[in-house]
């Protein structure tokens, strides 16, 4: 591959290598302060999630369409406790925001929660409805899976038209190999492993998102710099190249096309 001039993020006094963030909530991030500081530091995109009806409303209110991308879903831990008419209402919330929100997400499975076969089932129900929902508005989806790896690779199969972040990665390297044939994105958090250091090692560049999840597992989108750093260092790519790539590789991913003013158009 030919390497191109890093291209520098100028943001009024320092250049700085530009950054972002494919995961986070930012709506549970109490101080305001810590998210404008991110984003002066250089994560000039961040994707913010929501998981239930009030974060996907919060998450709408904090995107600027500059710095924060807003992609709404509702998380597999809710499945139980969802009431009547919220599966629709967040479904209608998006449709009437499409051109607003950048994925749908985070959705997905996860059965280290899921107690009995009926949870299996209504989590199941919730993200294939989603997933029908990105299907058609064209979304790319934000996928959530613990401890499910095989059941959501086998529900997103027949489902090719679909663009998939699969967020927190959490497979080894044979679901890498699957999720890498069908065009998938690798989503990796600020967490190390041997498994994780595997799956890096045999994944292209061009595959990964990098995500903190703050403030779930990071604290702010600033630890995104340190899941730039961890995938660069194991590829053996310089902190600038790999920071273009994986910021590159975000903004298409998301449709985010902040030249044309806001997002995906
Ligand atoms: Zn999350």
């Amino acid at each position: 591959m030919r390497t191109t001039m890093l291209k520098e993020f100028d943001l009024g006094q320092k250049t700085k290598v530009e950054l972002a963030d494919a995961h986070s909530h930012l709506d549970l991030i109490g101080d305001a302060g810590l998210i404008e500081d991110a984003v002066e530091y250089g994560v000039a995109t961040i994707v913010t999630d929501g998981v239930d009806t009030k974060s996907n409303l919060k998450s709408l209110e904090m995107a600027d369409g500059k710095h924060i991308f807003p992609a709404l879903g509702i998380g597999p831990e809710y499945a139980n406790s969802l009431q009547k008419g919220e599966l629709e209402f967040n479904l209608k919330l998006i449709r009437e925001n499409a051109k607003r929100v950048v994925a749908i997400g985070e959705i997905g499975l996860d059965y280290m929660i899921a107690e009995d076969a009926k949870n299996r089932t209504a989590q199941k129900r919730i993200f294939e409805a989603f997933l029908d929902l990105a299907e058609e508005l064209k979304l790319p989806v934000c996928v959530h899976s613990r401890k499910a790896m095989d059941e959501v690779l086998s529900i997103l199969e027949d489902r090719k038209s679909l663009a998939v972040q699969l967020h927190f990665f959490e497979g080894d390297v044979k679901d890498a190999k699957v999720a890498m044939d069908r065009g998938y994105m690798i989503s990796i958090p600020p967490i190390e492993s041997a498994k994780r250091k595997r799956v890096i090692n045999d994944v292209p560049v061009d595959r990964f998102l990098a995500e903190t999840d703050s403030p779930v597992v990071g604290s702010t989108p600033k630890d995104v710099e340190r899941v730039v750093r961890m995938i660069g260092g194991i590829k053996g790519i310089d902190y600038g190249r790999i920071a273009q790539t994986i910021t590159a590789n975000t903004k298409k991913f998301f449709n985010i096309n902040k030249e044309k003013g806001f997002m995906r158009y």
